[in-house]
């Protein structure tokens, strides 16, 4: 595989990541490693692998062969040099910011965020002494005013969740490459099938698996994909820990030691091995069978739910419909710059013209749809956000990160689009009355 880097999309999310078959059984499949540790040859052996002085297993904490396929078929997909699987797509994110960033520096987001990032961000990391500086997701030119000497990153999302508005990735990458800063992004709800920001000039690419990429609504799992292109050492002032000797790690210099892969390298031998948000090679393989279909998926996904985006879009029930496939929509132009033209993912919200009373009728008047906090199952599933999963925001945060009060957020699944039609049509009868 490594020597067919022309291979597409569709063929390295079948092949990436493994030889013809396992060299120790000729399993065609990819094999699942259900092991803790690894044996060392003798005491020099076990000595090198510890000092980095040549690769090889340790310990399922820190690498896994079957996590490493993984790993190895996400980094082709997004066109990075290498990427770190983790427990969860909440850990992925963690992980891409506590990795430059320290007590007493801040990072600069994107205000429309996933509600669990937004969380995390402006409570969890101020914690740690992280501090979140929120930036209009329209306006990359705002971004020098935000920034100053203790800024280690901008971190937005491709399509974002739940407000889906689309993010122009060229402009920020930019803007944040012209303060010296690496651009990170959350490309769950497009998936590499729709967008590889990398081709953008994203920095650090970040998944939450459990959605599209595994498909099925079954097992939790994360990515973070370092595209390799940031020169760390070239703002060794910026992230003395990426570019000075690391004391945690026989004194390491990781730009010297990992060139390129760096940020990936040191994510995975300073925060996974000493905070272990692993990945285990059992979901690691489910999630691998999600992504082998990946494409196939998501063609079915954004076709029905560009139909009901337009089947709304008509009903005298619904006062908006948000979805950047839609011609009129404000992100349409954004979207066909940058996703790959495979269309615009399965994510459609809008807001009922009865208010936000009858957002929570509707979600219980569904019946195909499961009521749930979940998005990318094969399985048409439905929230309303406002009273779920961004309950914690007040009014202000509400409307900054995207989210009316009658917002409803649909995850259109792969059933025939007739059924799925027909059940959101007699729930918003249900609705009208
Ligand atoms: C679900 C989600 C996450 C968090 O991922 P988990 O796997 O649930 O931890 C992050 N970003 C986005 C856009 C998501 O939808």
């Amino acid at each position: 595989m490594a020597d067919h880097p022309t291979y597409q999309l569709e063929t390295l999310a079948v092949h990436a990541g493994q030889e013809e078959s396992d060299p120790a059984t000729n399993s065609r499949a990819v094999p699942i490693y259900q092991t803790a540790a690894y044996t060392f040859d003798d005491s020099k052996h076990a000595a090198d692998l510890f000092a980095l002085a040549r690769p090889g297993n340790i310990y399922t904490r820190l690498m896994n062969p079957t996590t490493n396929v993984y790993e190895t078929r996400i980094a082709a997909m997004e066109g990075g040099v290498g990427a770190l699987g983790t427990a969860t797509g909440a850990a992925a994110i963690t992980y891409a910011v506590l990795n430059v960033a320290s007590a007493g520096d801040n990072i600069v987001a994107l205000s429309t965020l996933y509600g669990g990032t937004f969380a995390l961000f402006t409570h969890t990391l101020v914690q740690f002494g992280i501090e979140c500086r929120l930036i209009d997701p329209d306006r990359p030119g705002d971004l020098a005013g935000l920034v100053d000497d203790h800024t280690r990153l901008v971190f937005g999302e491709t399509i974002c969740n739940p407000k889906l508005n689309v993010i122009d990735i060229d402009a920020w990458a930019k803007a944040s490459h012209d303060l010296g800063l690496p651009f990170m992004i959350d490309n769950t709800v497009a998936t590499p099938y729709l967008c590889r920001p990398i081709e953008h000039g994203a920095d650090v690419v970040v998944h939450s698996a459990t959605k599209y990429m595994g498909g099925h609504g079954t097992s939790m799992g994360g990515a973070i994909v370092d595209a390799g292109t940031f020169d760390w050492a070239a703002h060794a002032d910026r992230f003395p820990v990426m570019a000075t000797p690391d004391a945690s790690y026989h004194d390491v210099v990781w730009t010297d030691a990992a060139g390129p892969a760096a940020y990936i390298t040191r994510a995975r031998t300073v925060l996974m091995r000493n905070t272990g948000a692993t990945l285990s090679p059992m979901n690691a393989w489910i999630i691998l069978q999600g992504i082998e279909s990946l494409h196939v998926r998501m063609d079915r996904h954004c076709e029905n739910a560009q139909k009901v985006a337009e089947y709304l879009l008509g009903h005298p029930a619904v006062a908006w419909v948000n979805y950047p496939g839609l011609e009129d929509n404000e992100y349409h132009e954004v979207a066909d710059r940058v996703l790959t033209g495979k269309g615009y993912s399965g994510l459609v919200s809008f807001g009922l013209t009865a208010g936000r009373q009858a957002g929570a009728t509707f979600v219980e008047a569904l019946q195909l749809f499961s009521h749930l906090a979940n998005i990318g199952d094969a399985k048409s599933l439905v929230i309303h956000s406002a009273s779920t999963t961004h309950s914690q925001l007040n009014d202000q945060e509400l409307i900054a990160a995207g989210v009316a009060p009658e917002m409803v957020r649909l995850s259109v699944g792969i059933e025939n689009v007739d059924d799925i039609i027909a059940d959101i049509d007699q729930a918003l009868a249900v609705t009208g009355k």
